[in-house]
């Protein structure tokens, strides 16, 4: 296969902005001539229609995803002396919430097939000051909310989600933002909804949650210069909001083509499994959003990870690796005692897992390109020729 291809991107956000790019400049040029740059009219239109869309009662937007981690945590009322069960393979901005928070992060390890956090763990790692747990959401699937809630009712613990990739996600009837006490957004441009910059949003169902927050987001005043909290500035632009109001409506089909890729990566990937290329397991059927596609280069693979992924960008296939380091390995976080071998599963994930291009609008031959090529490393025949034949087949 000598042709030049063009690069498939990890990420293009024009299949997204292009067909609705007027709605965008309008919206832009709204908040430019009204002059409301900060919260205002817009912000809380994007906050209601946001908290209706993951069917829970308040919204809040801040200024990035790792604030609403860590000042929702805060306007629930966790700090100082309160420990906070989280993954220790998520984003870092979980654990940077938790300690901004002024909790104890308290790490436990993941189901290897889901990545998600193993409750089980993280029920063996309760103790008297467990106050809250944070599931991560990761990757766009959500953790069982079934599960979950039965583990919160046993020990009495909150929920805080972490559904910073998992806008929509849906699992055992819930949304994800719908499930705890209160979840943490993230509208970094890359997530499934994504803003022209930072943002992120406080969902919860108390309304005693959502004021804490409008003060704790806004210096810590509930009424103007006056502070009974202590906040922070951390505001939803009003310009993002608009953007993201403008985009909201189409959310849902983006997420729906994100999950239609995923389905063709599925079928398409099923003659790598037995070179060791095993996709992540969905276990919430159409409910993923699928914020990233990632499989695991397992130990039984002939080619290693770093190989596949330069031989990929060799042929214009760019691609991730999310998370190449766990939490409680990062050089920032030492002091926190936990060593290598802590959470073999986390560690060995962090060794396997690539991420493939995943967007709305990359199309079946893009999605087909990528496969070949990773087949062709293996000597097997190509996907399209499989397609082709099963095709015919009928
Ligand atoms: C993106 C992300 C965050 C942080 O969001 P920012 O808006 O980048 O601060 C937190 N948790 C997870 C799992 C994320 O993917």
């Amino acid at each position: 296969m000598n042709t030049v291809h063009a690069t498939i991107p990890f990420v293009d956000f024009k299949p997204q902005h292009q067909p609705i790019q007027s709605k965008l400049e309008q919206a832009v040029q709204a908040v430019i001539q009204q002059g409301d740059y900060v919260l205002g009219q817009r912000v809380a239109e994007f906050e209601q229609a946001f908290a209706q869309a993951c069917r829970t009662n308040f919204g809040t937007g801040v200024a990035c995803g790792t604030d609403a981690i860590a000042l929702g945590l805060q306007a629930c009322g966790i700090s100082h002396g309160d420990e906070v069960i989280l993954p220790a393979n998520t984003f870092v901005a979980t654990l940077i919430g938790v300690i901004r928070s002024g909790a104890t992060p308290v790490f436990v390890d993941c189901d290897p097939d889901t990545a998600l956090i193993d409750l089980s763990a993280a029920e063996k790692a309760i103790t008297a000051q467990t106050r809250a747990i944070i599931p991560v959401h990761l990757y766009g699937q959500m953790v069982s909310p079934h599960q979950l809630l039965d583990l919160a009712s046993t020990y009495d613990l909150l929920i805080f989600e972490d559904a910073a990739q998992a806008h929509l996600a849906e699992r055992e009837g819930y949304r994800a933002g719908s499930v705890g006490t209160a979840a943490a957004f993230s509208f970094y441009p890359s997530k499934n909804l994504g803003a022209f910059g930072d943002g992120g949003m406080v969902v919860t169902r108390e309304w005693i949650v959502a004021e804490t927050m409008r003060s704790l987001r806004n210096y810590g005043a509930p009424r103007k210069y006056y502070h009974t909290d202590y906040g922070t500035n951390s505001r939803l632009d009003t310009i993002q909001a608009a953007v993201l109001s403008a985009k909201l409506p189409y959310l849902s089909d983006w997420n729906g083509d994100r999950n239609q890729t995923a389905q063709l990566y599925n079928q398409l990937l099923k003659p790598l499994r037995s070179q060791g290329i095993i996709p992540i397991e969905n276990h919430s059927g159409h409910g993923h959003v699928y914020h990233l596609y990632v499989v695991r280069v397992t130990d039984s693979c002939p080619i290693d990870r770093a190989t596949i992924q330069n031989k990929l960008q060799e042929q214009g296939i760019q691609t991730g690796i999310h998370y190449p380091i766990p939490c409680h390995l990062q050089p920032a976080f030492q002091h926190l005692g936990y060593q290598a071998g802590d959470f073999p599963h986390a560690e060995a994930l962090c060794q396997e897992v690539l991420s493939l291009p995943m967007y709305p609008g990359l199309d079946q031959a893009q999605v087909l390109r990528v496969v070949d090529t990773l087949t062709t490393l293996f000597q097997l025949p190509s996907a399209e020729e499989k397609l082709c034949s099963s095709l015919t087949l009928g």
